[in-house]
């Protein structure tokens, strides 16, 4: 009962529901503690049902022992009816007069053993009565079992009912043969009476006619005359007495016969009676046996009902524990249920209030998102009209700027002349003639002095790069003119120098250390990136080869191709290259793939790289085409980045074929550079592009408002000091011409005559470049170093442009601080 109330509750418990999680620690705390206990009670279930199964296998080993003690009761009475039918049997073949002692014994141990049996099935039902005492659950499962075991016992009962009526119906039987029995004794014992009496008749007789003839023969005479009267009328008793005599002789006989049935029935009795006595040993033996089996029944029947007892007390004492801890447990559970209504409560009070939030949320959310989408509409029609104030903007500074920068470069000029002096290196030897020959002024970074043949010539260039200085610094002042191409400019830089003067160093660089042209590219990747929001960029790259006046595509599929330069037939007046291949880039990797291709072409053509690529002019076009889609503006830049073949003078040192051929190209088309860039300088009116491959070619980007870089590397090495003269002249050559046609009229007054210039040979001078004015040579330098700081920290040439810029030009310098160069050829 205990279990059920327990089961019962722990349904209940299992049954409460509660209330759903919020996202609340509190409540997650209560949630984890009653899922807790309800594992707890999970546990409890599982030992509860464990000790049921348990509690069901001893009802089942029960169930085993009382089927086996049903089975011993068969096997009793089994041996009872063998003993009723031996009875039966026996009673009929006894037929005797003890015959009914005997049924009555039969019968009163037979009734006593339906008194035993009686006992055995009270004992039965109070077994079982205690066991249904000491079920613990009415409702278990093995009640049914009970119900059919008490089936089967009632099934027994029968059987041991028609098995009684059985014996009633053989007692029946033994009462008729043992009242057939009487009757046949009856029978017997009149026969017999019958008998004896007959005896005693013919006895009598015989007694008589003994005693007769003897009172006859004690009477002589008158027997003699009897006799004689007899023998008179013996005639008649004679017959008689023979008739007489043979009666007696018959019934002599009759006697005799008489006494042998009489033996013989003494023997059949005797007989009858010691098969009783057998019998009786027999019954006795049975009746031994039955008292054996019966106690041997009632000894299995206590033994077993004992360990039924222990097994039913020690199930018993474990389920009283096992539901003592169950209990224990029970207990926990409901303190901890008890601890935890109160958080309960609270739960559910915060629960309702969330809710009654959660309710008015929607209402809130919606009043605020009404607010916020009036407040961001009015936001976006804010910023809508402050865009469109600002693209006006941007445009008409888009245009100022461009203003700014033709006004610039106007003023400026748009050719630049850079220097650069390589490092010594390994390849310039040891000794006198590796000796450093370059030397740079500290207070100008534009002038650079040289030593030769024991003379100092100092030239002043645009900016002058030491040995030191990086491909970094290098890029760092020329980046303005790359990014100028993405606005729509064109721009050439070349690097002009003798072979192995650093111009391939300067413009590839290495794989580690990149110049120019990937710098370049990279440069103007990120710009392109920068203005992706509003404007749409191609870049397209070309590599081209000038060799002895002969363009080839580097990227084309037939190098050895010769390419020509042609007017477009649109009447524009542009100049194209039919077949020149273009490529489009848009990463770094493109970039690469395609100077890995050039390259592959180069080495592929020719036998030794190093000795054409000196006497070839390599050339890498970039175009930056460009569309703003706001305006539809379409710009087009191109990038024409040269490394120039070497402007050493192969042709003086008697160079002879093709080697004098190869030089003589060279020299036409760097001196057509060379005279193209001057009369672009000095604004002529005929600039003459048509005078090489080269010049032709970079028309479109050397003339306008093109701009042009000529980067010139030097070696310092002592022995190359007459190639480094040469390129420095022609340099200063160069950048002399800068001014505009006006400005340059004003400057030619106070400019020194070629005489003076012829004059002013390297070495003439103690200070050289300095010195002809009333200034000290250091005065002057560095101002004009720190006009060109303004400059270059206001952001390049080509970069932004401060208000002040047309006061920083050097155009407004003093003639004296533009450093004198030596202009002889
Ligand atoms: P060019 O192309 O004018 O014939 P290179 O660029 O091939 O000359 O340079 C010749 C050698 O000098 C190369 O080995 C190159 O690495 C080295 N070189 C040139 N300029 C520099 C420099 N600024 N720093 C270090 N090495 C240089
Ligand atoms: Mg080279």
């Amino acid at each position: 009962m205990n279990l059920e109330k327990a089961g019962g509750r722990l349904c209940s418990g299992k049954r409460a529901s509660l209330p759903a999680a919020r996202p609340f620690p509190v409540i997650q705390k209560v949630m984890a503690s009653m899922a807790h206990l309800q594992k707890e009670k999970l546990q409890l279930q599982e030992e509860l049902l464990g000790l049921q199964e348990k509690l069901a296998a001893q009802e089942n080993d029960e169930l085993s022992l009382s089927l086996q003690l049903q089975g011993q009761v068969e096997t009793l009475k089994a041996k009872v009816l063998e003993q009723a039918q031996e009875i039966g049997r026996l009673r009929s073949e006894l037929g005797g007069t003890d015959a009914e002692k005997h049924r009555d014994l039969l019968a009163a141990e037979n009734e006593r053993l339906r008194q035993e049996m009686k006992a055995c099935e009270g004992e039965l039902r109070e077994l079982r009565r205690q066991q249904q005492q000491q079920a613990p659950c009415r409702d278990c499962h093995h009640r049914q079992e009970n119900a059919e075991l008490q089936e089967q016992l009632s099934q027994l009962q029968r059987e041991a009912e028609e098995t009684r009526a059985k014996l009633v119906e053989l007692d029946l039987e033994v009462q008729q043969k043992t009242n057939r029995l009487a009757e046949v004794e009856l029978r017997l014992k009149d026969s017999l009476a019958e008998r004896a009496e007959e005896e005693e008749r013919l006895s009598r007789r015989l007694r008589d006619s003994q005693e007769t003839i003897a009172s006859l023969k004690s009477q002589p005479q008158q027997i003699k005359y009897i006799i004689k009267t007899v023998e008179v009328e013996s005639a008649k008793a004679k017959q008689a007495l023979c008739e007489t005599q043979s009666r007696n002789q018959y019934l002599q006989e009759q006697v005799g016969m008489q006494r042998q049935v009489l033996k013989e029935m003494e023997q059949q009795l005797q007989n009858s009676q010691k098969t009783e006595a057998q019998l009786r040993a027999q019954i006795v033996m049975y009746e031994a046996e039955l008292e054996r089996a019966h106690g041997q029944m009632l000894e299995e029947m206590q033994a077993m009902e004992e360990e039924k007892n222990r097994a039913i007390e020690e199930a018993f004492s474990r389920a009283q524990v096992e539901m003592k801890a169950v209990h224990e447990n029970l207990a926990g559970v409901r303190t901890n249920l008890l601890t935890l209504q109160p958080a309960l409560r609270t739960l559910t009070h915060d629960y309702n209030s969330l809710k009654r939030q959660v309710r008015d949320f929607p209402l809130l959310l919606q009043e605020t998102l009404r607010s916020a989408r009036a407040e961001i509409s009015q936001a976006i029609e804010e910023v809508h009209s402050t865009n469109r104030e600002l693209l006006r903007k941007y445009r008409r500074e888009l245009q100022l700027r461009k203003k700014c920068h033709n006004e610039l470069v106007r003023l400026k000029g748009n050719i630049r002349v850079f220097g650069r002096v390589r490092p010594i290196t390994k390849e310039d030897g040891e000794g006198p003639e590796a000796a450093n020959a370059v030397t740079f002024d500290t207070d100008d970074d534009a002038v650079l002095h040289l030593l030769h043949k024991g003379k100092q010539v100092s030239f002043e260039l645009d900016k002058v790069f030491p040995p030191q200085a990086s491909q970094e610094e290098v890029f760092q002042e020329v980046q303005a003119l790359v990014t100028s191409c993405i606005d729509g400019y064109n721009v050439c830089i070349f690097a002009y120098g003798q072979t192995g003067a650093g111009k391939t160093y300067t413009m590839e660089g290495t794989a580690a250390n990149p110049g120019i042209n990937q710098r370049a590219l990279q440069l103007l990747f990120s710009e392109v990136r920068g203005k992706a929001a509003d404007w749409d960029y191609t870049i397209t790259v070309s590599a081209a080869e000038i060799y002895n006046e002969s363009l080839r595509d580097l990227l084309g599929k037939e190098p050895q191709e010769k390419l020509e330069i042609k007017l477009c037939p649109d009447g524009s007046g542009q100049l194209y290259v039919p077949g020149l291949t273009e490529f489009r880039v848009q990463s770094v990797e493109d970039i690469n793939k395609v100077f890995d291709f050039g390259h592959v072409k180069r080495v592929t053509e020719c036998t030794n790289l190093n000795e054409h690529s000196s006497r070839s002019h390599a050339l890498l076009i970039i175009t930056v085409r460009g569309l703003d889609r706001s305006t539809g503006l379409r710009t087009t830049g191109k990038l024409n980045l040269v490394d120039l073949a070497g402007s050493e003078r192969v042709g003086r040192s008697g160079a002879e074929g093709s080697r004098l051929r190869e030089a003589q190209h060279i020299n036409k088309s760097l001196s057509a550079l060379g005279d193209v860039i001057y009369a672009l300088r000095s604004r002529q009116g005929h600039v003459p592009f048509r005078n090489s491959k080269l010049t032709y070619l970079l028309q479109d980007s050397l003339s306008g408002d093109s701009k042009t870089l000529m980067m010139v590397q030097v070696s310092p090495a002592e022995k190359n000091t007459s190639e480094t003269l040469c390129s420095l002249k022609f340099a200063e050559r160069v950048r002399s011409v800068e001014l505009g046609p006006v400005s340059r009229k004003a400057e030619l007054a106070s400019w020194p005559s070629q005489e003076q210039l012829e004059g002013d040979s390297p070495g003439s001078a103690a200070t050289p470049g300095r010195g002809h004015t009333s200034h000290s040579p250091g005065q002057l330098s560095s101002r004009s170093a720190s006009i060109r700081r303004k400059l270059h920290t206001s952001g390049g040439w080509w970069g932004t442009l401060g208000a002040h810029m047309g006061s920083l030009h050097p155009r407004r310098l003093p003639p004296q601080a533009r450093g004198k160069a030596c202009m002889r050829e």
